[in-house]
């Protein structure tokens, strides 16, 4: 029996229905582009780490460490992990690399690539997928939370996107949340026995995430709890009013969400998360918020930090949904023609094909050795611009005929030339 791709991954494929590689290219170009608009360089890190980073990085209480990790020894027995997610990695090769001595600071950097989690497929999840995302690391300006959203708000707006919609909260510090926790605890301690078993677990160790249970129980019980925004202290507040403020005056709408939550003791102030209409359950296109407790956890230093990280596949599941679409620039600038049996016309036109190809035209020539009719065919179904055709008579002669796909016209044109004549058409 042939093989087949694991549950829950892709193949991109040229000229793919769903979503195309051209389509995902174009819409990478579109993040980089933004990227280097806002002044934010490329990270890339291994894709896999050891487990450990993740057990930190990520937290022993999460979803994402404690189910849907991929995690094996390696040949010399060491823990290694496919990377969930690439804040932690960054963080790690920020602290590796010393990236706090450089002299431009903040450090801004972002990262695409695939993330692995051995979640239960469904739609708009996948266990291998890819995520886009930034780190601003280095500063705690509320300037920074605000950037990092106009950033994210910026690429769904650019796409087309609409009814799109920011939830912004504040998580607070360690300092309020302890008390936020204790109230929190103690309004679910009731209702404890009918938290679902994730609940319970999550109870003593990350209350807080019990506010974001998908669990329709869960959520019952816990809607009248008390939320943090009543719990921020003087600092955690301050900073929230100032994010708020530089949004609006940006004319980016916000929802306040007191139940957006992250739960780790390392996610602190801001969190945020973008959702797009029609995508339905998995409507977050996006989520971030800052993290002034990590790269102590990850390297021994504290250094705060804000960023997001966004799943690529859910940009085209909320482009699909509101009957957007990705274009593409297809087609062809010329096809070549070669005709007839004179081995040495056909390498004539092959190396012609050449010439144009460097001159930056993009050039197909038959790899079939089909007929003319069939080329020709061949040139038309990839939307050549242009069709060069040389065959015996026309190699004695140093000639080709150039033909104008579109006006239908052709000419004789001497080999040395074809190329400044396509090209001064073109221009
Ligand atoms: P959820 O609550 O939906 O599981 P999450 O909290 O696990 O989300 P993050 O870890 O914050 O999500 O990841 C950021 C973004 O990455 C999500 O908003 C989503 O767009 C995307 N994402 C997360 N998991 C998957 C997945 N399995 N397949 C596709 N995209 C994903
Ligand atoms: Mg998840």
């Amino acid at each position: 029996m042939a093989i087949i791709k694991p549950q829950g991954t892709n193949d991109f494929l040229p000229g793919g229905e769903d979503i195309s590689s051209e389509k995902l290219q174009k819409v990478e170009e579109l993040l980089r582009e933004i990227c280097r608009e806002y002044g934010y360089g490329e990270i890339r890190t291994p894709i896999f780490e050891y487990t450990e980073l993740f057990q930190r990085g990520v937290g022993e209480t999460t979803d994402i460490v404690q189910k849907e990790m991929y995690t094996f020894a390696d040949r010399g027995g060491r823990s290694i992990t496919l990377r969930p997610e690439n804040t932690a990695s960054t963080c790690r090769a920020f602290g590796e690399h010393k990236l706090y001595g450089r002299p431009q600071q903040p450090q801004k950097l972002y990262y695409i690539g695939p993330m692995f989690r051995c979640e239960r497929p469904q739609a708009g999840r996948f266990r291998q997928f890819h995520q886009f995302g930034i780190e601003v690391i280095g500063t705690n300006s509320p300037f920074a939370d605000a950037e990092a959203i106009c950033l994210a708000w910026d690429i769904y707006s650019r796409l087309g996107l609409k009814d799109l919609e920011l939830h912004l909260n504040s998580v607070g510090c360690p300092k309020c949340r302890a008390e936020y926790r204790k109230a929190l605890q103690e309004h679910l301690r009731p209702a404890l026995p009918q938290l679902c078993g994730t609940c319970q677990d999550r109870f003593e160790r990350n209350p807080m995430r019990i506010l974001d249970c998908k669990n329709p129980n869960c959520k019952n019980l816990a809607a009248g709890a008390p939320t943090i925004d009543q719990y921020l202290c003087q600092e955690c507040a301050g900073h929230f009013a100032s994010v708020q403020a530089i949004l609006t005056a940006s004319g980016i709408p916000y929802h306040l969400d007191s139940r957006l939550v992250r739960g780790l003791d390392y996610y602190t102030k801001t969190a945020f998360e973008i959702l797009s209409g029609g995508i339905g359950a998995q409507s977050a296109v996006c989520g971030g918020g800052r993290y002034d407790g990590l790269m102590e956890e990850v390297c021994g230093q504290s250094i705060p930090a804000v960023g997001f990280a966004a799943g690529i596949e859910r940009i085209f599941g909320a482009l699909k949904a509101q009957g957007l679409d990705i274009e593409v620039e297809t087609g062809l600038d010329v096809y070549v023609i070669a005709t007839g049996d004179d081995a040495a016309a056909q390498q004539r036109a092959f190396a012609l094909g050449q010439e144009l190809r460097k001159a930056g035209l993009r050039v197909d020539f038959d790899l079939l050795s089909r007929g003319m009719k069939a080329q020709f065919k061949a040139a038309n179904r990839e939307g050549a611009r242009f069709a060069v055709i040389l065959g015996g008579d026309e190699f004695a002669r140093g000639v080709a005929q150039v033909k104008d796909m579109q006006a239908g016209e052709q000419v004789e044109v001497a080999l040395a030339e074809v190329t400044a004549h396509i090209q001064s058409k073109m221009a």
